[in-house]
């Protein structure tokens, strides 16, 4: 006798199949870097948010081991029982003097992955005023935030893309309490930069928080990397902002840094926070050397080297029908069209040993698939090239 729920999966299963939706993972047998042994295949890859070539780098692998000396392989428990380690707190103290340029009274807290730190802040900061709450969100939006916004129970309004007016609009109808704007910075399938300056004026004016995810931004943006409100030069009471630190900083976990009157709120509310057990202490020791290559010249010279690839890439010249968004940040998609023009482009790349992911409907708009390319400052002018050379014939015939 066969379980019916089992043959419900299986037939759900088998119409992504059908159409060409169903996903399935590669199996890297190397550590993240442009070259890796995929499935026992070596391949140049465009694929990862390693932007600055850290997550392989060998200090802070032995960072990390030094750390695994010190504290061990796991916390044992939840930040509020007794997982809270001095690893944590020190790297807290480092997030909170990194982001302090940008906020009033700066405080960091540190989180296991960026999903967890959005489902947190948003729950957390509707919580204040249930029922009083309305949460503005960009339509292109990040998946964690979107479902930080379910987890919110606030009244929700979704609007346009980077759209500033229809924001002022929604925002002078609003009599919510508590009024949160919340954005990607960069935008992880098209690499563009959301409006800060003119959101936080909105912000300022409405007396609204503005909630800035740059899980793409930090590391990479702003001359010090301190990311999107170094780059739009932003202070303000009222910035909530969330870094990821296993994109840019090559390790895992996340952080919110803000006010810290809203870290210590999110002590005390964010289940997100409280119901999980602490990060491993190695990571957060590890990630102290990640920020300080991150900060200093070092930083400077990877940022350096990624705008140079970026420059390189965008030089290509491209047949018609293909396009490339305006993108000043290391995600660099190609738009060619159909699923299954992009599915043909990302094999035909594959058969010569070139890694790229092709995004499709409907994670993308109808007609808009592409292909995500991904810049590392570990790349090399040779890959970029390599990578554009063996575009150049599908460019001019398919
Ligand atoms: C990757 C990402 C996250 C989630 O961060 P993790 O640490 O990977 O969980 C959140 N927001 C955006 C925009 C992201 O790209």
């Amino acid at each position: 006798m066969s379980f019916a729920s089992i043959a419900t999966l299986q037939h759900e299963i088998g119409r992504l199949d059908a159409q060409g939706l169903r996903r399935r993972r590669r199996t890297a047998e190397s550590a993240c870097a442009p070259h890796v042994m995929v499935d026992g295949r070596p391949m140049l890859s465009f694929n990862s948010n390693d932007y600055l070539g850290l997550a392989g780098d060998a200090r802070i692998a032995s960072a990390l081991q030094e750390g695994v000396n010190l504290y061990g392989a796991g916390s044992g428990a939840s930040h509020l029982v007794s997982g809270h380690s001095k690893a944590h707190e020190e790297l807290e103290e480092r997030l909170a003097a990194f982001e302090a340029p940008h906020l009033e009274r700066a405080r960091a807290l540190y989180f296991s992955t960026g999903y967890m730190a959005n489902l947190a802040v948003l729950a957390a900061l509707a919580a204040a005023t249930p029922g009083e709450t309305e949460i503005f969100s960009d339509a292109l939006n990040h998946a964690s935030i979107i479902d930080g916004t379910r987890l919110a129970r606030a009244s929700l309004t979704i609007y346009p893309h980077v759209d500033v007016a229809a924001l002022e609009t929604a925002l002078a109808a609003s009599d919510a309490r508590t009024k949160m704007v919340v954005t990607d910075s960069v935008f992880s399938m098209d690499g563009d930069i959301a409006p800060l300056p003119a959101l936080l004026a909105l912000c300022e004016r409405f007396g609204a928080w503005l909630v800035v995810d740059d899980a793409h931004g930090f590391g990479v943006l702003g001359e010090h990397g301190r990311g999107a409100l170094e780059h739009f030069k932003l202070r303000s009471p009222q910035l909530v902002y969330m870094g990821t630190l296993g994109k840019a900083a090559g390790v895992s976990g996340a952080f919110v840094a803000a006010h810290e009157t809203v870290i210590d709120w999110l002590v005390q509310r964010a289940r997100p926070y409280i119901y999980t057990t602490a990060a491993p202490p190695a990571l957060a020791h590890a990630l102290l050397t990640s920020l300080a290559l991150i900060e200093g010249r070092e930083g400077q010279q990877r940022r350096a080297q990624l705008e140079l690839l970026t420059h390189q890439l965008a030089a290509m010249p491209l047949r018609a029908g293909w396009r490339r968004p305006v993108s000043h940040t290391p995600i660099q998609p190609l738009i060619v069209g159909g699923n299954a023009q992009v599915l043909d482009l990302a094999q035909a790349l594959e058969g010569q040993g070139i890694w790229v992911t092709g995004i499709r409907a409907p994670t993308v708009p109808a007609g808009t698939a592409r292909l995500r390319i991904t810049l590392s400052a570990a790349h090399t002018h040779e890959d970029v090239a390599r990578l554009l050379a063996a575009l150049e014939p599908m460019n001019s015939e398919i």
